[in-house]
């Protein structure tokens, strides 16, 4: 890790103008990480500055297409020839295993390789104005000065979600990440300036979301936010944007269902219910933390699922036997306890966990997976994005009632379904109202497929063409071949 000079504003790593630096603990087990510069309104402004003037300059935005993919590419190779030490890092922030973070590094890189491919594959497109003297045809421009606001769960690669397009389109940007896990993204950039990416085209600062996020989403030289993070926080980021009209995307929450159906192939359904619910300890936007089952295949399922939770091996980022590992924070596990409690208090039925373990992982935060049975809708615990290693269970009597029980969330992002009736699974994969769906599997996602939310979940989508042209205006350019006067109004001559 660099020393406090951990802002990149305008090509130069620098302090915090006033000085101030934040101290980053491993999640694992309270160790000190790094010191890193803890930036304000001022560095908020330096950086807005420098990316709206390598903007306005005109040199990215007018570099062609397929040069600016070139870099992106060149950005996937030296990700890969760095991976041990990205995903080294992204682990002592996250406190997530390590070959979990050597997983997300392979796919950050295929992120960059997508984007760079894309790059200057568009040429526009004609438009038949209906009329052989004219041409019209539609162009696509960056939009501009960027904000990319990212969470802690998957630092690096919601930064890449972002970065890849932005700069693949044309635009410059400032990048704040979470000020709980800033390390890869300060990696990142070195790797950028290092691929050949201009001062002042990537910019990152870190910082907390008051005082460094908020004067980003309020700047009037910023032309577009994107974030991704906490259903609340995107609220006041969309309003405080409105204010000065920029573009806005969203990547917010999930309360994602798991539609089981009696006739699922079992053992895959029990195996892909922990994987949704447990990895990375549910901190996963789209983990599947409502299991809803039919009825029938009810006691059978959870009394295996709980059973398979109890096994579950916590454990630090290097140790080899850990299945998952330990929540980001303090203050989040006393959040998930307390959701937990909640729960339990309306009605719900703890079958395993709700509590940390006790032993030798106690300086770190870890919390038990938990399973809460017979919970009915309605309640926080179905309501309300848990974060957690929590699954709460429904139960459905048949396709229709599955169905209805799955959409009953103000979210909408992802959603399972376990079948082997092949018309059944595509019957509700069509009525589900979520951005994403897997039949028979849970949370692989591709870099050339959209993702986003219906719903609440958010506004717009990442990755795929789309995630492309969310950084891209669409301009119309209509030429008349045969100038003509209109005589709309009428050429009284000189009187
Ligand atoms: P968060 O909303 O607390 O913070 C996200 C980012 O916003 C951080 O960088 C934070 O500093 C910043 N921020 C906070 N307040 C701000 C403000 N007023 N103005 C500007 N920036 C501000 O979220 P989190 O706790 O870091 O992440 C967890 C959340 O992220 C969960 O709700 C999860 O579902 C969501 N998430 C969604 C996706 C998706 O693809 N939809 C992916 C990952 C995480």
């Amino acid at each position: 890790m660099p020393d406090t000079q951990t802002l990149y504003i305008d090509g130069q790593w620098q302090a915090a103008a006033d000085g101030a630096t934040r101290e980053i603990h491993c999640p694992a087990n309270g160790e000190l990480v790094a010191s890193v510069s803890e930036a304000g309104r001022a560095d908020v402004d330096g950086a807005v500055a420098a990316a709206r003037r390598a903007f306005d300059s005109g040199d990215w935005p007018g570099t062609p297409a397929a040069e600016r993919g070139d870099v992106l590419l060149k950005v996937a190779a030296g990700l890969r020839a760095a991976k041990d030490e990205f995903a080294h890092a992204e682990s002592l922030d996250t406190g997530k295993r390590l070959v979990e973070s050597e997983i997300d590094m392979d796919d950050i890189a295929n992120c960059f390789d997508y984007f760079g491919k894309l790059a200057g594959q568009d040429a526009g497109r004609l438009v038949d104005a209906g009329s052989a003297d004219v041409v019209s045809r539609i162009v696509h421009e960056p939009v501009g000065v960027c904000a990319l606001i990212t969470p802690w769960n998957y630092p690096l690669l919601q930064a890449a979600w972002k970065v890849a397009p932005a700069l693949a389109a044309g635009n410059t940007f400032i990048l704040k990440p979470s000020e709980l896990t800033p390390h890869t993204a300060v990696l990142l950039m070195s790797l950028l300036e290092n691929c050949g990416v201009p001062a002042g085209v990537a910019n990152l600062v870190l910082g907390a979301g008051a005082e460094a996020g908020a004067p980003m989403t309020e700047h009037p030289d910023v032309d577009m936010v994107s974030f991704t993070g906490g259903f609340e926080t995107g609220r006041h980021i969309s309003s405080a944007a409105a204010l000065s009209v920029k573009n806005v995307a969203l990547e917010l929450g999930g309360k994602n269902p798991n539609v089981v159906f009696a006739d699922a192939d079992f053992d895959a359904a029990i195996d892909n219910a922990l994987n949704a619910a447990f990895v990375h300890s549910g901190q996963v936007c789209s983990a599947g933390a409502r299991l809803v089952v039919e009825k029938s295949l009810h006691d059978k399922f959870v009394d295996e699922l709980v059973r398979r939770a109890k096994m579950i091996r916590l454990g630090g980022p290097f140790d080899p036997r850990a299945e998952t590992g330990p929540l980001i924070s303090a203050a989040h596990r006393e959040k998930v306890s307390a959701y937990v409690q909640r729960g339990i208090q309306e009605g719900a039925v703890l079958r395993c966990g709700g509590e940390a373990p006790s032993g030798d992982l106690e300086n770190g935060f870890y919390y038990l997976p938990t399973v809460l049975d017979d919970v009915k809708q309605g309640m926080s615990v179905v309501v309300d994005e848990g974060f957690g290693p929590v699954v709460t269970v429904e139960t459905f009597d048949d396709e229709d009632d599955a169905v209805r029980i799955a959409n009953d969330t103000k979210y909408g992002l992802a959603a399972g379904v376990w079948t082997q009736d092949a018309g059944k699974s595509q019957r509700v994969a069509g009525r589900l109202r979520h951005g994403t769906v897997w039949i028979n599997d849970f949370h692989p996602y591709l870099p050339q497929a959209e993702w986003g939310g219906y719903g609440q979940s958010g506004i717009g989508r990442e990755l795929g063409p789309t995630g492309l042209d969310e950084y891209q205006e669409a301009k119309h350019i209509y030429h008349n071949l045969r100038p003509a006067v209109t005589g709309w109004f009428e050429d009284g001559g000189d009187q």
